[in-house]
């Protein structure tokens, strides 16, 4: 972003450059209303691409190389590898300060020699710059500086050499000293407010970062500490605070941090805007130039020839900009809400920077917001991309707990589905495990419970008659026939007597090996009399086999034990009635009914006579 702003001050300066036309006349007059005089545009300049000149050479040849006029592009050289020599002459004519200052604003500048010729005297040097050792400044200031005695009446032929590997820019003023130090006290607030806030967003971010460790606030801390030591490297306060002893490294150090910021803000958008899932092709483009920058931040450091580094990272920084900006579009627009404060942020730092520009083309008057435009700009970027930060997480809580109700409810319909499915397979045990399975009526496990339970019932609201069927001589049958012949007549049987009984509370059970149980609930002697009648006769007509070569039916013997309305009596009790009467059939001759109540006595003897089977 930075880069962007420098290429394109340098843009709008040449045009500022023609807007303004003709210069301001050469010589700089001082009076007495002079604090503070842009000597830029009173600059005479020569381009030495030999770099081979000494003053003496330069001063004896200026009236012939020297330019006449400030150039279109004024203050402004671009890239260069000449050496650059100004000249400009002052006349103090009615100014009561004889102290004064020389400040160059462009302080990434490698070397830039002030030669102060008077009238008598030796010529005086002064010498300061990014690759100069801080201390040998003037002034222990962040901008490059150079002290200038001129009393009143006198006049001096000041030259400028300027050597650098970046660009070469000579905006340039001459303060009074007391206006230099009052200027300089008001910028020193601003800056202090604006490295104070990166340094306290720095903290707060990276502490979040120790604290959730959402790689987000690394990046971003990344980004802030690399953005706070890259401006200040611009304006040359890394080189007066932090580094004032190493002009080799305060060199190189612009093009190292701009390199290494950039590939903070990719690897931070990369991040912030989830590219790998938003936009897969971006995310590798993004990987691609972080690798290049990786390298470009180790390429000054090692590269024997520095000028074509800066212009490639400076090149790399414009675009990898336009593509951040272009990431955020593309997210913005595929829906991704956090990317909203993130472009907010963006156009920040660029409106602060276009603000800035227009200050310097003219367009705004320089005021303190002008004039502070980047500093403002990015310290509401810095501000705007910690509340993106917040957002982003709050979207993405938010978007984990819609994902985590909705897996819920999927969980719980497939409980509801699994439960009905336990159900419906625990009824279908209860029904196999209440079943005979050879027969398929109900069993003997049942019969036992349902019994218990019929018994209560009628107990208060009827009579209930128990038939207990014992098919005659099937050990005989089960001999000469085999055992499966008597397994099929005894499921053949079963269903003869689930379609004789008829009545949905009545059951059939198989009692046991050839034995039947039917519970006839609210049935009172004579209807299960009835029924067993019945039934010896069906099965007598209906149930034929072949025996010895002769058609024979099975016949059974019954049982019937009947408890009267009101009655309390235990299954046990009611099932030997049965069985009592079941062996008097037998005893009788078999193919017979019996019936009995449970008293013991025989509930309806006229009844109980059957009609002789044939034996
Ligand atoms: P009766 O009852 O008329 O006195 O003579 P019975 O031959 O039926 O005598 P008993 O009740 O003692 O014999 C029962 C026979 O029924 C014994 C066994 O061979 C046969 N049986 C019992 N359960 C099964 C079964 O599940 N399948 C077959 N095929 N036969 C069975
Ligand atoms: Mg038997
Ligand atoms: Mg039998």
């Amino acid at each position: 972003m930075i880069r962007l702003l420098l290429v394109l001050m340098l843009a709008l300066n040449s045009l500022q450059a023609m807007a303004a036309g003709a210069p301001d006349g050469l010589s700089v007059k001082l009076d007495r209303a002079s604090h503070e005089i842009d000597i830029s545009r009173h600059l005479a300049f020569y381009e030495d691409p030999t770099s081979n000149l000494n003053i003496y050479q330069i001063k004896r040849r200026w009236p012939e190389i020297g330019s006449t006029a400030i150039p279109p592009k004024a203050y402004n050289f671009g890239f260069t590898d000449s050496t650059y020599w100004f000249h400009t002459r002052v006349e103090n004519v009615s100014s009561p300060n004889d102290r004064w200052v020389i400040e160059g604003l462009y302080p990434i500048i490698d070397e830039m020699e002030l030669f102060v010729v008077r009238a008598t005297g030796p010529i005086e040097r002064q010498i300061a710059g990014d690759s100069v050792p801080f201390h040998r400044r003037a002034k222990d200031h962040h901008n490059i500086n150079f002290d200038l005695t001129l009393r009143q009446g006198e006049s001096v032929d000041l030259y400028f050499r300027v050597k650098t590997s970046g660009a070469i820019q000579m905006r340039t003023k001459l303060w009074s000293l007391d206006s230099f130090s009052h200027a300089d006290h008001q910028e020193r607030f601003v800056l202090g407010l604006f490295y104070g806030l990166l340094v306290a967003m720095l903290i707060f971010s990276f502490l979040i970062f120790l604290s959730i460790r959402d790689t987000n606030y690394l990046w971003y801390s990344g980004y802030i500490l690399n953005y706070g030591i890259l401006q200040s490297s611009l304006n040359g306060l890394s080189f007066e605070h932090l580094w004032p002893d190493s002009p080799w490294w305060n060199n190189r150090a612009v093009a190292v941090l701009i390199a290494s910021g950039m590939f903070f803000v990719l690897g931070f958008s990369r991040s912030f805007l989830a590219l790998k899932t938003n936009a897969p092709i971006l995310n590798r483009t993004f990987l691609a130039m972080m690798g290049v920058f990786a390298l470009a931040a180790v390429a000054p450091m090692v590269s024997p020839s520095y000028a074509p580094v800066i212009r490639f990272n400076s090149f790399f920084a414009v675009l990898a900009a336009t593509l951040v900006m272009f990431a955020g579009g593309v997210c913005l627009y595929r829906n991704f809400r956090p990317a909203r404060f993130f472009m907010l942020a963006w156009t920040a730092l660029l409106s602060g920077m276009l603000l800035y520009l227009f200050k310097t083309f003219g367009v705004l008057p320089a005021n303190v917001v002008t004039e502070y435009a980047i500093q403002i700009g990015s310290a509401f970027e810095v501000i705007l991309l910690s509340i993106a930060l917040a957002d982003r997480l709050r979207h993405m809580t938010q978007e984990t707990q819609r994902i985590q109700s909705e897996m819920n409810t999927a969980l719980e319909s497939r409980v509801a589905e699994r439960t009905a499915e336990l159900e419906s397979a625990n009824r279908q045990l209860e029904m196999l495990s209440s079943t005979d399975g050879l027969t398929g009526v109900f069993n003997r496990r049942y019969f036992d419970k349902h019994l218990r339970k019929e018994l209560v019932r009628c107990r208060r609201r009827g009579s209930l008659a128990l038939i207990l069927l014992d098919v005659d001589h099937f050990k005989a049958f089960n001999d000469n026939l085999g055992h499966q012949a008597g397994d099929s007549c005894l499921r053949k049987l079963a269903d003869k007597l689930t379609n004789l009984v008829r009545r949905e509370t009545d059951i059939v059970c198989r009692y046991g090996g050839e034995e039947f149980a039917i519970v006839l609930p609210y049935t009172d002697a004579a209807g299960a009399i009835q029924v067993a009648n019945q039934i010896r006769e069906g099965v007598e007509s209906d149930l034929w086999f072949e025996w010895e070569g002769e058609p024979r039916s099975v016949t059974v013997s019954i049982g019937v034990a009947v408890v009267g309305s009101g009655l309390a009596v235990e299954p046990d009790e009611v099932v030997s009635v049965a069985d009592e009467a079941l062996y008097t059939s037998k005893a009788e001759g078999r193919n017979r009914v019996t019936a009995r109540d449970v008293s013991g006595r025989s509930a309806s003897p006229a009844a109980v006579k059957p009609p002789l089977a044939a034996e």
